[in-house]
């Protein structure tokens, strides 16, 4: 029966939506192990940041002859100087008022004429 036929390549509306939604499941599946191995390479490199942090933390400490103590002090000190006190540093860009050029809110002072930086007095 010519009116059943359906010439290869031709409109085959309920195979073209299978094919589409396998081809949907893919495209989501891919994203997905994408953003797996993205995951995965930040937490290797958040695991590798923080054992050099340690590393170089125990040289200093033992150079120096600091204590754990002393890196909390200034830790909580560095975090206070966004105004808030959220175990974060918020950065954001702080224009000088001394000399007008852009440094960030992690410095403590002026890259550029050494003016110290006061909380976020600037932001
Ligand atoms: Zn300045």
């Amino acid at each position: 029966m010519a009116g059943l036929f359906f010439p290869v390549g031709g409109f085959d509306p309920l195979g073209s939506a299978d094919s589409l939604a396998r081809q949907t499941a893919n495209a989501a599946m891919q994203a997905a192990a994408s953003q797996k191995s993205e995951t995965e390479c930040l937490r290797e490199q958040v695991e590798r940041i923080t054992l050099l942090n340690q590393a170089l933390w125990e040289i200093v400490r033992d150079r120096l002859q600091l204590s754990d103590g002393d890196l909390e002090k200034v830790a909580q000190e560095v975090d206070l100087r966004d105004g808030k006190q959220d175990g974060r540093l918020s950065e954001h860009p702080l224009q000088c008022p001394r000399c007008g050029r852009v440094s960030n809110s992690r410095h403590k002072k002026c890259l550029y004429c050494g003016l110290l930086f006061e909380g976020d007095a600037f932001g």
